[in-house]
């Protein structure tokens, strides 16, 4: 179908609520954070409408509660991406013929059923099976979830007006075509919103999807499709399998039908997936170039110049390393303090980091989760231990413990090489390194912190001096591709900061943005003669 272009209700962003002591909201929340705990869920797949149970049941645990079982999803074998895919070519002409108003209303009602009936819901969810604070989770699965399903379908008639002129005589038009096949997503367990936009901005544009859900985050994704059910989503349309990823993943790419790539993760399985796509077009295996679209690990900076207000750069240090125990992509990692400004910021961050506490979330006061699984607490305290016994580390605050949940306190090192490993590589935890510069030495720290990196995801740049800030801009400006000026580098809000980097950190299609959408579209031109020549000889042959 070739559709036109009528208004949309104008998106704006969810507002966030606070859940403060004696609120309605945090009441709410707390009574479902413990109905929930107590109701083990199945968690089956879900393809061409139909819950398919199969296959080994799985225990879905509480990051921050060993203790805690709060369902079990069932891991199918890679068979079941064969019949995920079938479901998904039977669903896609019906679905690319539904006018696009038709489709965005599904969206658009999948928001507005999030933003009340189920915003306890996929909230607690996110709390208890991704170790998310009341706040990370309210801004996650809440409100950026609901702001993704309704900008997405904010942009969707503006890129349909997007017309060519047409000359006398003759009309030209672009048709909108969805891809020739199906979509893949594949999700990451940190951000909920990630893992309901990844499938459902190509089937806004008129795709069919197979969707593979993190391992670790089964529990809130799970609640995300039923959301999307009750919107009145069509069979077939979005299929959730579950299983061993490597082998679900890669009998997905197998398909002759595979049109595109929807992923967030960590670089290297994104490096992986790119390969063997580029060798299946080297075989000529698929019917169209699939589009890859991934956004990827980062190793985020926070560059102090002298003029920086210390006390706002300890507090954008503090939220930006730690919230959601530093397992944000955008997540300060890396920081370049002057030798100036170390001693005021060190003393006041160590005034703050023996505050914060971890624990369990549904105690709303603490600040700080688990990390996700054994994989991760292992990881990151491993390279703790490293730091503790490296004589070029001055490690600063530190903690762990493992006998109730994965819990990692607030980590800070003091690091004295720029390139040393903890500057270098995606940690993913609550792990901060501070290289402190010498004054003098301020261009060479300034651009060792633009190019030393593999990744080019986020980057905060703090001073008070407007010179240097025009200066910084430049000097940084392929080092991220979300840049912060005296705020920290997370909590991108979608329609207004679009988010993704470039290098080792992604495509760069950013999320929540028309950029992202026009990769899930294939256009056809059109042009129709009204009244065609019928002579063949040009007047110049006269
Ligand atoms: P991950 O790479 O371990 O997993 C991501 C997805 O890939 C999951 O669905 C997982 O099951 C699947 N997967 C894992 N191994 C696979 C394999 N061998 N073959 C096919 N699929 C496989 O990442 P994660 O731990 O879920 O998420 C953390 C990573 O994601 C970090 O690197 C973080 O920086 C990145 N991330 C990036 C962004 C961004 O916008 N740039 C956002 C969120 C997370």
């Amino acid at each position: 179908m070739i559709e036109t272009s009528i208004e949309v209700p104008v998106a704006v962003n969810e507002p966030v609520r606070l859940y403060a002591p004696g609120s309605a909201d945090r009441a709410e929340l707390e009574r479902t954070l413990a109905a929930m705990a107590a109701s083990p869920i199945e968690v089956p797949a879900y393809i061409g409408g139909h819950d398919v149970s199969a296959g080994e049941r799985v225990a879905m645990r509480s990051p921050h509660r060993h203790d805690l079982v709060l369902g079990h999803w069932h891991s199918g074998d890679a068979s079941q991406v064969d019949d995920a895919i079938a479901a998904a070519m039977k669903a896609a002409p019906a679905w690319a013929a539904t006018p696009w108003n038709a489709r965005a209303a599904i969206f658009l009602k999948a928001a507005e059923l999030l933003a009340t009936k189920h915003r306890a819901t996929l909230n607690a969810a996110t709390m208890l099976g991704q170790s998310k604070t009341a706040h990370q989770a309210e801004i996650d699965a809440a409100c950026e979830l609901v702001d993704f399903w309704r900008f997405n379908v904010g942009y969707l008639p503006k890129i349909l007006a997007d017309q060519p002129i047409s000359s006398p005589g003759l009309w030209n038009l672009l048709d909108h075509r969805p891809l020739e096949g199906f979509v893949l997503a594949v999700t990451p367990f940190n951000f909920t919103a990630i893992a309901g936009n990844l499938p459902t901005a190509p089937a806004l544009m008129g795709n069919v999807v197979v969707w593979k859900p993190s391992a670790t985050a089964m529990y809130s994704a799970h609640f995300i499709l039923e959301i999307l059910k009750e919107a009145g989503l069509p069979p077939g349309v979005i299929n959730m399998v579950l299983g061993d990823p490597g082998a679900l993943v890669d009998r997905a790419l197998a398909s002759p039908h595979l049109a595109g790539v929807h992923f967030t993760g960590s670089t290297s399985v994104f490096r992986s997936l790119w390969a063997k796509v580029g060798a299946g077009v080297g075989e000529g295996r698929y019917r169209t170039y699939p589009r890859l679209v991934g956004e990827t690990g980062g190793k985020d900076f926070v560059f102090a110049h002298p003029s920086a207000d210390v006390d706002a750069l300890a507090v954008g240090l503090v939220r930006g390393a730690y919230e959601y125990q530093g397992q944000k992509c955008s997540a300060a990692s890396r920081a370049y303090v002057p030798a100036s400004l170390w001693p005021r910021l060190r003393a006041r961050m160590m005034d703050v980091l023996p505050a914060i506490t971890v624990g369990d979330v549904s105690e709303l006061s603490h600040f700080m989760g688990a990390v996700i699984d054994r994989r991760a607490y292992e990881r990151v305290t491993g390279a703790v231990k490293s730091a503790l016994a490296d004589a070029g580390c001055e490690v600063l605050h530190h903690g762990y413990d493992d006998r109730d949940g994965y819990f990692i306190r607030p980590t800070l090192v003091r690091v004295d090489d720029p390139s040393h490993r903890l500057m270098r590589d995606e940690l993913f935890g609550p792990v901060l390194a501070v290289h402190v510069y010498d004054d003098a030495r301020y261009d060479e720290a300034l651009a060792r912190c633009g190019d030393d990196s593999e990744y080019a995801l986020t980057g905060a740049f703090w001073a008070r001096d407007r010179a240097a800030i025009t200066h910084a801009l430049a000097a940084l400006r392929q080092g991220a591709g979300n840049f912060y000026i005296n705020d920290k580098p997370t909590g991108a809000v979608v329609g207004q900061q679009p988010f993704g980097g470039a290098r080792a950190s992604g495509t760069n299609d950013k999320a929540g943005s028309a950029l992202n959408l026009l990769r899930w579209v294939s256009p056809r031109t059109v042009k129709e003669t009204f009244v065609p020549p019928t002579g063949w000889r040009y007047p110049s042959m006269g």
